[in-house]
């Protein structure tokens, strides 16, 4: 038998490296930029790459039916057409503003053949978290893995003394009220195999004296993942997060200083920012109920390189 000719290009540096190496500058980052939250694909330039054209599916969540929050843009577009391509349907919940990239993800989930619901809603809203879930359940028949990506965050230019607390709020709420309130919801309709995927941050371990309240939502939700693992393994239901370094997605232009983007990922390990597409193995790994079977509980880091331990 010959094997056959290997260029290591291919083999070692498949189509998403080679994306995201060509997306970003010299320094790690990318031009700077500025845009209000929270946010739209199509004022990136560089658009980022959700794995449009590098990702393959294996069946690996075929019939499975996941909610995706944020699943519109940056990493949660990326994880809805890694599900698409993996056999699941997909609901995703976004702001009404975001119509029109919701839209467009939905159109790559359909693409794959699958089933793609749109549930907009603000979930800062105890009252939208139920509706949200109940509108996912009734779209898709059913909810077997709950994706609670929403998040946001804004650098502060001064410190804690002039912290105002409508501005605390957006991102309590987003970040934790959110995912208490949705899982709270979802979790009656989730059976054995099921998961829920959290989506912690970097800031989790290595927060910035600028996202003082961030970094706080993130460290608890490691803590949100850990706990509600321990009290709902029983029923065989597996809790997770996946732990992003700095990726580039609206969320970016859309919350600190534009020119901070120049060098933004570029103090990684790798040297570079991550692309969405660079996440959606570890929510495909973390929802597979035969592949994960016995994971539970933990923080799946997607950092460039930077510590999570
Ligand atoms: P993104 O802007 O593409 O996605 C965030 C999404 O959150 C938005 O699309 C929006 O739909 C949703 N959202 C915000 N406020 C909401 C609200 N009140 N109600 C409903 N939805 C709301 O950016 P992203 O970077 O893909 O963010 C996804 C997750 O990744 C977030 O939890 C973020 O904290 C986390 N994260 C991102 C990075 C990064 O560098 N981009 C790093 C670490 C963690
Ligand atoms: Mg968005």
């Amino acid at each position: 038998m010959t094997t056959p000719e290997r260029s290591d290009d291919d083999v070692l540096v498949p189509e998403i490296v080679r994306n995201a190496e060509r997306l970003a500058n010299e320094q790690g980052g990318f031009p700077a930029q500025e845009q209000q939250p929270p946010g739209l694909t199509g004022r990136m330039e560089p658009l980022p790459d959700h794995g449009e054209s590098s990702y393959t599916g294996h069946d690996r969540l075929a019939g499975l039916r996941a909610l995706i929050t944020g699943g519109d843009s940056g990493i949660g577009r990326a994880v809805a057409i890694a599900y698409a391509r993996e056999g699941a349907d997909v609901a995703v919940n976004y702001l009404p503003e975001e119509q029109k990239d919701a839209e467009e993800t939905a159109q790559w989930v359909e693409k794959a053949g699958r089933k793609a619901v749109l549930v907009p809603g603000d979930l800062r809203e105890e009252e939208t978290c139920q509706q949200v879930a109940q509108q996912a359940v009734e779209g898709l028949g059913g909810i077997d893995v709950l994706v609670n990506n929403a998040g946001f965050q804004m650098a502060r230019t001064t410190g804690l003394e002039e912290l105002r607390s409508e501005d605390m709020d957006r991102v309590f709420k987003t970040n934790l009220y959110a995912m208490f309130w949705l899982t709270k919801a979802v979790l009656p309709h989730l059976h054995k195999g099921a998961s829920v995927i959290n989506v912690s941050s970097i800031q989790a371990f290595e927060p910035s004296p600028t996202l003082l309240d961030y970094a706080s939502t993130k460290a608890a939700i490691n803590n949100f993942t850990v706990n509600l693992a321990a009290t709902v393994g029983e029923r065989g239901v597996r809790v997770n997060a996946v732990l992003p370094g700095p990726i580039w997605t609206p969320l970016q232009p859309a919350t600190q200083d534009g020119e901070k983007l120049e060098k933004f990922g570029g103090d990684t390990p790798i040297g570079r920012a991550g692309q969405p597409a660079e996440l959606a193995g570890a929510f495909v790994f973390l929802a597979s109920p035969r592949e994960a079977s016995y994971v539970s509980g933990t923080v799946v880091g997607v950092t460039g390189g930077k510590p999570v331990f």
